[in-house]
């Protein structure tokens, strides 16, 4: 029954139908469902308009649609009191926790506060920290980037972090999935460790449509995520903020024209996930990752990364959404990307824009969305298989 959904799911990609080629790189970006594309078109072809500023039905129509995408953006994610909180609407993720780092910590943190921020998260909850370091120097706010090891099992260390976590400790900034292991990083231990007080800043890029994404019961403070990794357009992303203890933006603002046909994009998005059952997707990427990691296990000269060498596969392969990344120790990730590329297969080869901590280049990455199947890992592992053959059997002279 699992299998009649998502063949139903495929189906409504546009871009998936009538090829052969798989594209396995949904970490990187996602596929538009046709809900998406049509709900841009109808508003091109319909209601264009700038916002706010209307005094005829398509500008107010178009001040509506973003009213209306971050109402649905709240809903999404369980916002639990939308009329204290903020859906801000942003670029990205990058620029989702640049305005934390360099607007709401300078704005907000003073002598002698303390932030905390893991260094092998993705480089976008990275620089960010860094960017802000001198802003925040000047005002007394000591940036702590961590070298901090997750465990074995993919959460983060929490025995590493306490002693780093002290009285003036204002924010911690945590990843919910990461992008190269896949893992739920179990972002509930944050919380415990460090109490009600901090302020946790939650870079959601590869959960939120990967998986139940609920800011209530995270229980951050923060949370951002990228409109084009979650079946939106390019452009468009968020920052929430739980308002209690949120920037001030009220009486800031967003200069500039929004962009509407993003928010546009990203409420059909938000209907759509809505639709299809983000707990299904869950379910359905998970059984697909655990069917790629145990083919890839089995292959002799491939490995599987974990968050450390140690990792143990099965403990944490239920909690995997999406991202799989391997190495091939007799070819280079570059060259793998380019063999599995002649075989229509869509990875992503080589860096994975980790931070100073992690030290997974030369890998490749496979990961996966509501819309694959079964066929095509099944055939990555077959080419990987007949490789695997064709490098160690000795050629004869
Ligand atoms: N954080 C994580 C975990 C990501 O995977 C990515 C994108 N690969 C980003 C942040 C950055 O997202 P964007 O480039 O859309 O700002």
């Amino acid at each position: 029954e699992l299998a009649d959904w998502q063949r139903a799911v495929r189906a409504q990609f546009p871009i998936l139908t009538g090829t052969d080629e798989a594209y396995l790189d949904s970490a990187a970006t996602a596929q538009k469902p046709q809900v998406v594309l049509d709900a841009v078109q109808r508003y091109l072809t319909g209601e264009n308009a700038n916002a706010g500023r209307g005094t005829y039905r398509w500008a107010n129509r178009t001040t509506a649609l973003l009213h209306r995408c971050r109402e649905r953006v709240g809903d999404l994610i369980d916002d639990p009191d939308p009329e204290r909180s903020g859906v801000h609407l942003v670029g990205g993720t990058t620029e989702a926790l640049r305005r934390v780092a360099l607007d709401w910590l300078v704005d907000t943190l003073a002598d002698g506060d303390e932030i905390v921020v893991p260094a092998a998260d993705h480089l976008a909850n990275v620089i960010p920290w860094q960017e802000a370091r001198d802003a925040a120097a000047r005002r007394g706010v000591t940036v702590r980037l961590v070298e901090m090891p997750y465990e074995p099992s993919g959460d983060y260390d929490v025995a590493a972090l306490a002693p780093l976590v002290g009285e003036r400790t204002r924010l911690v900034a945590v990843t919910h999935v990461h992008h190269v292991y896949g893992v739920d990083m179990n972002v509930h231990r944050i919380r415990r460790l460090v109490g009600d007080d901090v302020v946790i800043c939650l870079d959601a890029a590869q959960s939120v449509g990967h998986l139940p994404v609920s800011v209530t019961d995270l229980d951050v403070d923060f949370l951002a995520f990228s409109g084009h990794k979650a079946m939106a357009l390019p452009g468009i992303g968020v920052l929430w903020a739980r308002n209690r203890r949120g920037p001030r933006y009220e009486h800031r603002g967003w200069p500039g024209s929004p962009h509407t046909v993003g928010a546009v994009s990203l409420a059909a998005a938000v209907d759509w996930f809505e639709a299809t059952d983000v707990a299904r997707i869950a379910r359905w990427t998970v059984a697909l990752g655990a069917r790629l990691t145990d083919g890839l296990s089995r292959l002799r000269d491939v490995r599987v990364l974990g968050c450390q060498d140690s990792l143990t596969l099965d403990s944490t392969v239920q909690r995997r959404h999406g991202p799989v990344t391997f190495r091939h120790p007799g070819i280079s990730a570059a060259d793998l990307g380019f063999v599995l590329a002649d075989h229509g297969l869509m990875v992503r080869a080589n860096a994975h824009c980790q931070g100073p901590a992690g030290e997974r280049e030369n890998s490749v990455r496979v990961s996966l969305h509501a819309y694959n199947t079964v066929e095509e890992v099944d055939r990555l592992l077959d080419v990987l298989a007949r490789l695997d053959t064709a490098l160690t059997t000795p050629s004869h002279h």
